[in-house]
């Protein structure tokens, strides 16, 4: 089977070209592993190869999949993950996962003495379950114009502790995703739509600017629109 990798290396004239390759695999990890056979210097990210770590997650035809579970088909075209540093090849650089998640402050801050009972456990599981591979990051639009965007997994992870019972600081995690965080997202859904372990992304956004209503904090896009309207 033929497929086309786009690959970047600071050596090459231009630097970013595509390749053509002959390769067989039942998944798309395994066919690069086999043509790595062949051209030595073809660089990727391999971890778990079973879905888990998400580190091997690429663009194939435009879309953000985990190479280690997507079946290749006849002339693919394979890409590294967009708006994450292009290091080598198919490899991205992993610092933006740190960075978002402290200024989006997605961590138990100030835990109080409540323990978590099963029904608040069932309804931050899914967002638990995030492996930070980076795919729904890649997919979001609002990075083509703002680089500053909190951005879709370091929204779902800060619901995912707002929404928890043992945090007291609530509040202040939602001042932490006002600025270039939840008013920003389009609601276009990309971000669901690529997520290899079914979270919603999209919805947690939604459940964020909830929690930011309740505490009275306005989407500064709709008083905008109001003000206009007082005008008439
Ligand atoms: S939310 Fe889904 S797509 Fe985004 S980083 Fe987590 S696992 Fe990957
Ligand atoms: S729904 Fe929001 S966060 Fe998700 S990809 Fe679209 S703009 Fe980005």
């Amino acid at each position: 089977m033929k497929i086309r990798i786009r690959r970047y290396h600071p050596s090459f004239e231009p630097k970013v070209k595509l390749f053509e390759y002959e390769g067989e695999g039942s998944t798309l990890l395994e066919m690069l592993e086999n043509i790595k056979t062949k051209d030595r210097t073809l660089t990727f990210n391999k971890g778990c190869r079973s879905g888990i770590c998400g580190c091997c997650a690429v663009k194939v035809n435009g879309k953000e999949v985990l190479a280690c579970t997507y079946e290749p088909k006849e002339n693919d075209l394979v890409e590294p993950l967009s708006f994450s540093e292009n290091i080598r090849d198919l490899v991205c650089s992993a610092s933006h996962i740190e960075t978002l998640l402290k200024r989006a402050r997605a961590f138990l801050e100030k835990p109080s003495n409540k323990k978590q009972d099963e029904e608040n456990e069932k309804t931050i599981r899914k967002q638990t379950e995030c492996i930070l591979c980076s795919s729904c990051h890649s997919s979001c639009p609002v990075y083509e114009v703002n680089k500053n965007f909190l951005g879709p997994f370091a929204l779902t992870r800060s619901y995912r502790y707002v929404a928890d019972i043992r945090e007291e600081e609530k509040r202040e995690k939602i001042e932490a995703v006002l600025k270039d965080g939840i008013w920003d997202c389009t609601l276009c859904g990309n971000c669901t739509e690529v997520c290899p372990q079914g979270i919603d992304p999209k919805n947690d956004i939604l459940m964020l600017q909830g929690y930011a209503g309740r505490f009275g904090f306005q989407n500064p896009n709709l008083s905008s629109f109001g003000s206009f309207g007082l005008d008439f």
